[in-house]
């Protein structure tokens, strides 16, 4: 089996530098096991991205000498390939028109707030015949999930994680105005891009269980993953601006050398015993998931400064 990883990054801003981890693990992991990296701009929001975010990625990427294989994807693209898959899940009875008024999610969500619950659809249009439908409204499709048992991922760094269905609700895969959302794009995508290895950030896991779901209703294979812990500041509250949660292009103006920054962020989160030096070569042939922490990694400037004052 080939390895194919992919970084998939919303062109809402510049790219961060949690994002160039991200976009370093899967160039090892693909290059480690002699397989590819494929780049996918995740544009379907179309109010919050934007042309310069595009550059911005792919100029940060291209600093960082991190290469692609193969054209950049860009997902708005394949909205018409979106709505097919979500079609063929409605044809096979796996999905299903559901006409829920604002009104009526409202009503669910105070219902789950007084009871301190998270809010979930109830579910009330699964079996409903559509012949019911009032005639003014667009609906939007959505999948019918299991409602019983576990939806689990066997997650390469977080290990066996298991969902109880009952708390995962039936979830939107097309909006009424014919749009996919975002859980629905990335599954369709991968699998068509014969994605084998999804590395991303641990803020997807729960998306993970959703995805698994999706890929379970058309019968596709679930693709390995690998939730990475998110970089926190050396305070260990989340990244802030004045602890590094900047742009690698604000890396590159202060006068870091990419060599410094891809060897320091090789190491937040992943160790190979305590070597702190590795030229390319050695960190491809060193990189693997096994050795990547459960908790997350600490940013820190002057470990930065020093590595950068090596080279
Ligand atoms: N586009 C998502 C993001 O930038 C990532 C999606 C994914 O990796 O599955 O957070």
């Amino acid at each position: 089996m080939t390895v194919v990883t992919r970084f998939a990054p919303s062109p809402t801003g510049f790219l961060h530098i949690g994002g160039g981890r991200t976009a370093l693990f899967n160039w090892l992991y693909a290059k480690r096991h002699g397989g590819k990296m494929l780049l996918r701009i995740e544009d379907t929001d179309r109010e919050r991205s934007t042309n310069a975010a595009i550059a911005a990625i792919l100029d940060g990427l291209k600093w960082l000498g991190l290469d692609w294989d193969g054209d950049v994807v860009h997902q708005f693209s394949r909205a018409a390939r979106h709505r097919e898959v979500a079609e063929t899940l409605l044809a096979q009875g796996r999905a299903y028109y559901c006409y829920a008024t604002q009104q009526e999610l409202e009503e669910m969500r105070e219902t789950a707030r007084k009871e301190g619950r998270p809010s979930r659809y109830d579910g009330r249009w699964r079996d409903r015949d559509p012949s019911e439908a009032p005639k003014d409204l667009k609906p939007v499709i959505r999948l019918k999930a299991p409602t019983e048992g576990e939806t689990v991922v066997e997650d390469e760094v977080q290990g066996r994680v298991v969902w109880q269905n009952k708390d995962l609700d039936d979830l939107v895969l097309l909006r009424s105005d014919g749009t996919p959302t975002y859980m629905l794009a990335v599954v369709v995508d991968d699998h068509d891009m014969g994605v084998t290895h999804v590395i991303r950030g641990d803020d997807h896991l729960t998306n993970a269980a959703r995805q698994t779901q999706i890929y379970q209703a058309m019968g596709w294979e679930v693709p390995k993953m690998a939730h990475i812990p998110l970089i926190h500041g050396p305070d260990g509250a989340k990244l802030s601006k004045r602890h590094g949660a900047l742009g690698v292009e604000a890396y590159r103006s202060m006068g870091y050398l990419p060599v410094a920054l891809r060897n320091y962020l090789v190491r937040l989160g992943w160790s190979h015993g305590d070597q702190e030096i590795f030229s390319t070569e050695e960190m491809i042939q060193s990189f693997d998931l096994k050795n990547i922490g459960r908790s997350p990694a600490r940013f820190d400037f002057a470990k930065l400064e020093n590595l950068n004052g090596h080279y």
